[in-house]
């Protein structure tokens, strides 16, 4: 049997005499969710694992040995046990590989990320050639192909295609010449880079191949001893264990060291073979889990690694330099020592603060992974977590030897994947079953998926990704340790933001439009540009990146989603600035943009030159923090939707540039996080509070008519915010062409109209009230509206659901978050509530003026009276309507 809970007492560690000699054990109080607390006895090295507990912490025992003893059952660790410290933590199999290193090395990778360096891409182009060779490529094709892919990093370091080629080759020569060695026969089954995730062990990773079932790790250096490296071992070990849980018997691990054949026999002595097998004993396999085990117990306490806990040799250590700077600069103990300034107290304190908030969204997005074993796939489907149900509809292999998946759909159920998405691709089971990381192509009643292998395609799965967290991590680092001294005074409130006292006509008719633009002009630190819905924000940015390139120089354009990148590109192409490139996979940027998006593949020279020399360059921020871009410097960084990012965010574009430019509105909606913390709150939010001389507030829209914007500019923006001119204050459905306003009921001909549907919520869904809808929407049809111009927002996903299956394809259907941004002729809004409004989606008012600000002609508010006039803000929004 299994004992899973949350631990409730500890014991002492204590040694007593048994009949096999002295032993080690420590007693522990586990209080399972749905059982009586039991004591368990953990023996042996286990007491190690013992000594890391606290008091509510998460305790998995597996394999317990149940005892009668004095009338009473006892619990004990058997010889089959494991013992596992926050299951629920999910630890990188390269993580543990870097603590068993040295604990300290796996927070300082953590901290500064994978840099751009040679050594690292020639790893991953190794890699990727290994996984071609093993899916059946021609060795030469692969080489010219992977090496042609990585050109802009390449060109970034400064190499050529011909160099790379070669030293690739050399390192290729050793896989090939193992796979020619006869190694392989018949009987071999291979398989490359398999995702494996480990509800039991607390474990992820993905492993470069699989031979016969066991774990092959390929390693881009050399090792002239006869056995692995200590910690290539651990990683192979960690693979092994991941398979044993699913009843693969992987006891032999095989590292390739690839280096090894590119080494001259009379030069180098000892054992050239680059491969290496290993035998994989349940020992290691214990020692694997209690070394994870270090890792989940540091984290519960978000605690800081020194060195001291192990034995490496600081003299050793390649990341030595790091390891005392940022000892020196964060004021942390460490066994290098310290070299270098502390940062000030404030800073040490920001830094610590953002770094817990940062762990506690990665612990969010760890519990969204343990969802995929905790929910049945209905639940997750329920959940819009998973498309499931699907019907396999073939596979194909397309170029790079991947592979495309085709399944259709067996109803009409919605989910958050979105095309472009990278989810879990299974037969089934996303954890259990066979499942693989896929890129979603196409989603509709037929789905298309591409990736590394084949699978039968009936199940899609939400992936929840850390790499959000670990940007936010190397974009705090970044601030914190290399940024520049006044930058950080004024972001920590030490220093006023200044400006230099210039004025220049750049927009006309538009007064606070054109004092927008002044302001990021004469920006010496930061400027903050306040955009209500409608006020003509894009094109500010547009005309302020015009201005700043005009003063000579380089502007950063970023976003939080691809979306409001390529519109402030559309815009400032339209005002004929063409010296731009575009940063993103082929995915995520619009097709009108996709010529000037920078191609990664090509000659180094050229790609790196097209990045440096363009004086724009856009990209969303997840994408500033990539490698790539963590290289390039500006002038100054423009951020759009910066009201929308949290701030870790927002660093990993402004540190790319001296001056910034925030864009954003903080009464729409805030920075989507998981965990419930501080880091829902955007820097822009922060800095306009903060330095209100430092922002303007664009005044005037152009989208809402006067009655359709008066509740939002009363309530969110103290009256402020007006229309445009007459033309928008008075604009009307009539002036649609082929619409005849007389023909709707006389309800429907105002801008605002209230409509009480009597329906009964249901969950979260409301169908008398979609029913409403759907003849809300017939109504306009009818009377002329095109369907693309009519949108309905609904707050739950369900209920979008629901009316997306009774209204025509054409109109759009949504939630309030995927409306952000966008705008429609007519807006229905569904509130599905009844009685009261009992979900925290109704809390907060920028949900609501977010929907209420989407329409331009026509607003119908369709909803429960009563629940509504239960909070006081809606209860004037009834009002308003009615
Ligand atoms: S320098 Fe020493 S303490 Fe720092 S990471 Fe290396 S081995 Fe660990």
């Amino acid at each position: 049997m299994n004992i899973r809970g949350t631990v409730a007492e500890l014991g002492e560690v204590r040694t007593v005499t048994t009949r096999y000699g002295e032993r080690e054990l420590a007693e522990i109080l586990v209080k399972p969710d749905d059982d009586a607390p039991k004591t368990v006895t953990l023996w042996g090295k286990w007491t190690e694992s013992a000594e890391l507990l606290e008091e509510g912490m998460e305790l998995l025992v597996t394999d317990v040995e149940e005892s009668e003893y004095d009338g009473e059952t006892t619990y004990a660790t058997s010889k089959e046990s494991y013992v596992v410290v926050e299951p629920g933590f999910l630890v990188n199999v390269t993580d543990v590989r870097s603590w068993v290193q040295c604990p300290r090395m796996y927070y300082l990778n953590k901290l500064s990320g994978i840099p751009l360096n040679y050594p690292v891409i020639k790893g991953t182009i190794v890699h990727e050639v290994f996984g071609d060779l093993l899916r059946g490529r021609e060795l030469d094709d692969s080489i010219g192909e992977r090496v042609e892919e990585a050109g802009l990093e390449l060109g970034l370091l400064g190499r050529e295609t011909e160099e790379v080629a070669g030293e690739v080759r050399q390192n290729a020569a050793a896989i090939e010449g193992w796979l020619e060695q006869g190694v392989l026969d018949d009987t071999d089954d291979w398989r490359s880079e398999y995702t494996l995730i480990s509800e039991r062990f607390g474990i992820k990773g993905r492993c470069d191949a699989l031979r016969r079932g066991m774990p092959v790790e390929l390693k881009t250096g050399k090792n002239t001893n006869r056995d692995p490296r200590f910690q290539d071992k651990i990683q192979a070990a960690c693979y092994a264990l991941l398979l044993q849980e699913r009843g693969v018997p992987a006891d032999t691990g095989t590292l390739l060291y690839t280096k090894n054949s590119a080494l001259d026999r009379t030069e180098e002595s000892g054992d050239l073979s680059p491969a290496k097998e290993f035998s994989i004993a349940k020992g290691l396999l214990e020692f694997v889990v209690r070394t994870r085990n270090e890792i989940a117990a540091m984290e519960f306490d978000m605690g800081v690694p020194t060195g001291y806990e192990a034995n490496a040799k600081c003299q050793y250590c390649f990341e030595k330099d790091t390891c005392m700077v940022v000892s020196g600069r964060l004021g942390q103990e460490s066994k290098a020592g310290q070299i270098g300034t502390p940062i000030p107290e404030h800073e040490r304190e920001y830094f610590d603060r953002k770094y817990r908030e940062i762990e506690e969204e990665r612990r969010a997005t760890h519990a969204e992974y343990a969802k995929l074993w905790k929910q049945t796939a209905e639940e997750r489907a329920d959940d819009d977590r998973a498309l499931i149900d699907l019907e396999p509809a073939g596979q194909t292999q397309i170029e790079g030897g991947r592979w495309e998946l085709r399944a259709k759909k067996t109803d009409d159920s919605v989910s958050k994947i979105r095309e472009g998405d990278v989810v879990l691709a299974s037969d089934g089971h996303p954890v259990d079953g066979h499942g693989e990381l896929a890129r979603v192509k196409r989603l509709g009643d037929e789905i298309v998926v591409t990736t590394d292998e084949p699978v039968e395609l009936r199940r899609l799965d939400v992936y929840p990704s850390e790499l959000s967290a670990d940007r936010m991590l190397t974009a705090l680092h970044d601030c914190l340790l290399k940024g520049d001294p006044r930058r950080k005074a004024v972001l920590f409130g030490e220093q006023e933001p200044e400006f230099a006292e210039q004025s220049e006509a750049y927009i006309q008719n538009n007064e606070s439009q054109n004092a927008a633009v002044n302001l990021a002009v004469n920006a010496e630190d930061c400027a903050l540009i306040h955009g209500p819905p409608g006020t003509g924000k894009t094109y500010t940015i547009a005309r302020t990146i015009r201005a700043l390139v005009e003063d000579g120089n380089r502007v950063l354009l970023s976003a939080f989603t691809n979306r409001a990148v390529d519109n402030a590109l559309e815009a400032l192409r339209e005002q004929g600035f063409e010296d731009v490139i575009r940063v993103g996979t082929e995915n995520g940027v619009r097709e009108d943009m996709q010529d000037i998006r920078l191609e990664y593949g090509g000659d180094p020279g050229t790609r790196a030159a097209e990045l440096k020399q363009a004086s724009v360059v856009a990209a969303t921020t997840a994408t500033c923090g990539s490698r790539i871009m963590r290289e390039q410097a500006f002038d100054v960084a423009l951020v759009d939707e910066a009201s929308q990012l949290t701030e870790p965010a927002t660093l990993a574009a402004i540190n790319l540039a001296e001056g910034f430019v925030l864009v954003g509105d903080h009464h729409q909606l805030p920075p989507v996080v998981r965990a419930e913390n501080d880091l829902s709150e955007s820097l822009f939010e922060r800095l306009v509070e903060q330095y209100p001389d430092a922002s303007v507030m664009l005044e005037r829209q152009y989208r809402m008519a006067q009655q359709i914007q008066a509740f939002s500019s009363q309530e969110f923006y103290d009256g402020v915010l007006r229309p445009a001119n007459g033309e928008v204050a008075g604009q009307r459905l009539a002036d649609l062409p082929g619409v005849s306003a007389e023909s709707l009921p006389a309800q429907l001909q105002g801008w605002v109209t209230f409509v009480e549907p009597d329906g009964r919520a249901v969950g979260n869904t409301n169908p008398e009230e979609a029913e409403r809808v759907k003849e809300l929407v017939s109504r306009f049809v009818g009377a002329g509206v095109q369907r693309e111009d009519i949108g309905v927002i609904a707050p739950f996903r369900a209920q979008v659901a629901e009316i997306s299956r009774r209204v025509p394809d054409l109109v759009a259907v949504d939630t309030v978050d995927r409306f952000q941004g966008s705008s429609k002729e007519v807006i229905i809004v569904s509130f599905v509530a009844t009685g009261d409004l009992d979900s925290p989606i109704f809390d907060d008012y920028r949900r609501v003026n977010v929907a209420l600000t989407r329409a331009k002609k026509a607003l119908v508010l369709v909803g429960d009276e009563t629940a509504l006039r239960s909070s006081p803000l809606y209860d004037r929004m009834v009002d308003w309507a009615t």
